[in-house]
């Protein structure tokens, strides 16, 4: 696996925010494929990718918690967001 940074909820919340705009602008307007508004930046290099790849990993036996990595393709950082960074506040 790579190595992810380790990323704010504050973060994560803000760049889902930017998802949700971006789907509920696509519907509002119709829009087609190269029309689609840019998805966030990648925080670490800036870039605007093609793709953002989120799912919760699954920590398997004996391994508190799960995360939340975010990948962002095809610059290919990635990111983890801990469990107990998403239960603070
Ligand atoms: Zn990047």
């Amino acid at each position: 696996m790579a190595d992810r940074t380790p990323m704010p909820a504050e973060l994560l919340r803000y760049l889902e925010s930017r998802m949700q705009e971006r789907a509920d602008d696509i519907i509002r307007n119709v829009l087609q494929v190269p029309d689609y508004p840019p998805l966030p930046e990648c925080p670490t290099c800036g870039v605007t990718p093609e793709r953002i790849v989120s799912r919760v990993d699954d920590p398997g036996f004996l391994v508190d918690g799960q995360a939340v990595l975010v990948d962002f393709k095809p610059c290919g950082h990635g990111f983890t967001v801990p469990e107990s960074e998403l239960l603070r506040g």
